[in-house]
């Protein structure tokens, strides 16, 4: 049986917020008149627009503990468990010690010892040791393990004399408590009993974490780590939410309840911001709400460029809610539906008749226009804790995620399928299936759907027939090398510029340390798009692009003038790039993206798109 206690959370940044506010990190620009006046961070804006509001700064929330037995049989994956949330809390302190050595003086020699002690206590056997053998022989779970070991500890600690060793003990109960977020990956499920007008503040939010947050009561987030292309960047455009992150000491900086901007347009979150300031902000995000209306005008106006080629504009969905917003977008259809929300944020795993149900109400919610169901896409940054700790290995974004976690657990892939053939009979229903590397993945996720369909046919259940098409995801490096041979076994591709960028670039799109080097137009990131175009074209089957340099208009001509004429984007971005497609010519695009092609220079390249932008 579960029971729930409450662990105090005494707040990992409390020693952080201590320092950093003496000092100010090297980005911040602060006035040093005292804790109320403005201060500016600087960051990644990844989600445009101004929220204001007051901070919920998530350091200050609970944990909700639980206790349970683990089956004797199920302790050496209750391990591999735990071993998981070590590496990941290991991998954030690494990163934020990273991040400590740009403060200046002293805030950065203190915070380095704090982040090197937690480092150490990650590290140490007899910790570790300790825990294991907690849920070894105790057999409990990990998370209480983790809690009664450091308890002891740190009650050692507190009984001493010394305040040095003292406060020793309140550092591995952070430790603790940072191993514990990790393994429940639950830090935010208070995120339902916000103030209104909250604005979240942290040191990281997951895209799970995302997908809990109510745009109604939400303004906004900013959080120390995260990159520029992540899926929590991805989440909070399409929720319309303004949000920065990689905000080097800004947990440091500010409270719960201070009055804070977040401004994603240009990467700032402003605390305690002055009455100017904050009539300034006020006034910018009328302005843009005004421009959305203007925009919104073009929700029934077809997409037809001036010398009269009609564009194909869908929408990616990541949750269902998000499908009125698709609609009054004016989406053609669904471009891309990443079916990861089904899974996040619960312990077990989503049946048939669940995914059937959610997949019937988009396909009858789309009216006739295509749905294009992604299969689950876990992995990497994307984790699911009801899948255990298969998901995560020493290079989760080269590891067993996407497609290949489906064909290695048949069960997870043949429910996803059989819903999938059951929603095609309400609509039409496209099967996509994420990070294809060879023609054989294609081959045996095929087979599989013929088997599902057999199935269901010897039992009665009405399938769509013919069978939906299954395309594949273009957005291996590899893939794209051998679109031709793909495109012998795929009904249609889709370009995935996210994971095309990082695999090609070698740059991880969630991680901000390097999100300057991130570029979907390095000459080689563009070569891939074209060789997959080329190739679906001499194939004759459909492609479209739905990574993220779909929905930002100033690519809009590049990607048409490559041949592109089907686009996929959160629906935020949809009014935009029609709009942009209603002043251009296809011509003058297609022959901008020639030269464009020839470039080596990815500086060049982007002043040629620039210019031909100005011109329109
Ligand atoms: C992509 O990689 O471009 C893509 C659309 O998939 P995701 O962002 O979900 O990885
Ligand atoms: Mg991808």
């Amino acid at each position: 049986m579960k029971t729930e206690r409450k662990a105090k959370r005494p707040g990992a940044a409390k020693a952080q917020s201590k320092t950093a506010s003496k000092k100010a990190p090297a980005t911040a620009r602060a006035k040093p008149e005292g804790k109320d006046a403005q201060r500016v961070f600087e960051g990644l804006g990844v989600s445009p627009g101004v929220g204001i509001g007051k901070v919920h700064l998530r350091e200050s929330g609970d944990i909700q503990l639980i206790e349970y037995q683990v089956p004797a049989r199920r302790v050496p994956d209750e391990i591999a468990r735990f071993r998981g949330a070590v590496a990941k809390s290991r991998r954030q302190v690494g990163k934020l010690a990273a991040k400590a050595e740009r403060y200046h003086g002293a805030a950065a020699e203190e915070l380095g010892y704090l982040f090197e002690a937690h480092l150490q206590m990650l590290k140490s056997a007899s910790l570790i040791g300790g825990i294991e053998r907690r849920i070894e022989g105790g057999r409990r779970n990990a998370e209480f393990a983790v809690m009664a070991e450091i308890g002891a500890i740190a009650e050692n600690f507190a009984a001493m004399d010394d305040p040095y060793l003292r406060a020793r003990g309140q550092e591995v109960r952070e430790v603790g408590l940072r191993v514990v977020r990790n393994l429940t990956e639950a830090g935010y499920a208070s995120f339902s009993r916000l103030e209104p007008d909250s604005v979240i503040i942290a040191e990281e939010i997951t895209p799970a974490d995302t997908a809990l947050m109510d745009p109604r009561q939400i303004r906004g987030f900013a959080s120390v780590l995260g990159g520029v292309e992540g899926h929590t960047a991805i989440m909070a455009r399409s929720l319309g939410l303004p949000a920065v992150l990689g905000v080097t000491g800004l947990t440091g900086g500010v409270q719960s309840g201070d009055t804070v901007v977040v401004d994603g347009s240009n990467g700032r979150v402003i605390v305690n911001p002055t009455a100017r300031c904050l009539a300034d902000y006020r006034r910018r995000r009328q302005q843009l709400a005004r421009e959305v209306r203007v925009l919104a005008r073009l929700r029934k106006v077809p997409a037809v460029t001036r010398d009269g080629t009609a564009i194909d504009l869908q929408a990616n969905l990541e949750l269902p809610r998000e499908l009125a917003q698709a609609l009054a977008a004016g989406a053609e259809g669904i471009g891309l539906l990443r079916t990861e929300f089904l899974y996040m944020n619960r312990d077990d795993l989503p049946g048939e008749e669940e995914q059937y149900a959610a997949l019937r109400g988009l396909v009858l919610g789309m009216a006739g226009r295509p749905v294009t169901v992604r299969t689950l896409d876990v992995g990497g940054e994307k984790l699911a804790s009801s899948l255990g700790p298969a998901t995560e290995g020493l290079n989760p974004a080269l590891g067993l995620r996407a497609i290949r976690l489906s064909l290695k657990r048949p069960k997870l892939l043949e429910t996803q399928l059989a819903a999938m053939l059951r929603a095609a009979v309400h609509g039409p229903l496209r099967i996509l299936l994420p990070m294809i590397s060879t023609v054989s993945e294609v081959v045996e996720v095929r087979k599989a759907l013929l088997k599902v369909a057999r199935r269901l046919k010897r039992r009665g259940v009405k399938i769509a027939d013919p069978l939906p098409p299954l395309g594949v995801m273009i957005e291996v490096p590899g893939a794209a090398l051998s679109a031709d041979s793909l495109a012998t076994v795929s009904d249609f591709f889709a370009i995935g510029s996210n994971d095309l960028t990082m695999y090609t670039l070698a740059i991880d799109r969630g991680e901000e340390q390097v999100a300057h080097l991130y570029n979907p137009l390095h000459p080689a990131v563009l070569r891939l798009v074209q060789f997959t175009i080329e190739a679906a074209l001499r194939a004759r089957i459909p492609v479209s692009v739905c990574g993220e340099i779909a929905g930002d208009p100033r690519l809009t001509p590049l990607l048409l003038g490559l041949g592109v004429r089907e686009l996929s984007m959160t629906a935020n971005a949809l009014p935009r790039v029609k709009s942009r497609i209603l002043h251009l010519d296809i011509q003058a695009a297609t022959q901008r993206a020639q030269i464009i092609m020839d470039q080596s220079d990815s500086g060049r390249i982007t002043a040629l798109i620039d210019d031909f932008n100005e011109a329109l």
